[in-house]
């Protein structure tokens, strides 16, 4: 990945900055879980503070669910799932809010640990594990950095335009606006289409699926989330943007089925012993 990304930096020559920086040894992060690495040029704390943003800016801009049993739920499964992702995402002020939108089968997390969950994901959401499935997904995203990866991208594209304007460094809030970070979510047209590319989304399964074995939450509910999502969607026009069609539901569904061992193993051992805050 490393030599492609370099490859594609030298084409544009401002972006020679970057591939500079890159063999210094910066702009890296290793995903949590799987591993991978991955680009990341922003400034987490950047990205982080504009994310609280954007997360007060839906608080007001979108009703929220006032329902005392949908909010201890989500309060109390995402909780868990915070705690075994503690280590991955240190820097996080877990906040879990569930939004008023009956129309939206969807849930988002963002930098910083603002997670926000519509009431209408709850027509496909039988318990908690399920719910579980859902929110760990969410927060892998974080783990995983996906929003700063997509950033990085997109700076990339632009040929190093954006160093110049400072967003590299920590100070960097004032080149990466609200509103770019809005849009790298995909929340910049409102709470209906948050999704990563593809292989984003099958790693935020990845990840998730472990996470919600370590909390106690069986991950065999996870492939039932997926037909559950399935059957409600079956006949719409179309396909809501959590677990939307890439990757389709099969391939999502085969990736879980060869996780599966393994995250069987992290549920049984994560059963055998109290909930405390887990080392990797
Ligand atoms: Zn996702």
């Amino acid at each position: 990945m490393h030599s492609l990304t370099i490859r594609k930096v030298a084409r544009i020559s401002p972006g020679l900055v970057f591939s500079l920086f890159l063999l210094l040894g910066f702009g890296c992060y290793q995903v949590p879980v799987t591993g991978r690495s991955a680009l990341n040029t922003v400034s987490d704390e950047a990205v982080n503070k504009m994310s609280r943003q954007a997360f007060e800016e839906l608080k007001k801009s979108h009703p929220v669910s006032h329902n005392r049993t949908l909010n201890a739920r989500v309060q109390q499964v995402g909780e868990r799932l915070a705690k075994v992702a503690f280590w991955d995402v240190p820097d996080a002020d877990w906040e879990f809010v569930v939004f008023e939108v009956p129309n939206q089968i969807n849930a988002f997390a963002m930098g910083g640990g603002k997670v926000g969950v519509f009431t209408g994901l709850f027509k496909i959401i039988q318990n908690d594990d399920q719910l579980a499935a859902v929110l760990g997904h969410e927060i892998a995203h974080v783990a995983a950095k996906h929003v700063n990866e997509k950033l990085s991208d997109d700076m990339m594209v632009q040929g190093g335009g954006l160093l110049v304007g400072g967003i590299l460094s920590t100070t960097g809030a004032a080149a990466l606006t609200a509103n770019t970070v809005l849009q790298a979510y995909g929340l910049s047209t409102g709470l209906s289409s948050v999704s990563f590319d593809r292989k984003k989304e099958k790693e935020a399964d990845h990840i998730g699926v472990m996470y919600m074995a370590r909390a106690g939450y069986n991950p065999e509910e996870a492939v039932r989330v997926i037909e559950n999502l399935e059957s409600a969607t079956a006949g719409l026009a179309g396909p809501p943007a959590f677990l939307s069609t890439h990757p389709s539901h099969p391939e999502r569904i085969l990736q879980l089925m060869d996780l599966m061992p393994k995250a069987m193993e992290a549920y049984e051992h994560s059963r055998s012993k109290p909930a405390t805050i887990s080392a990797r």
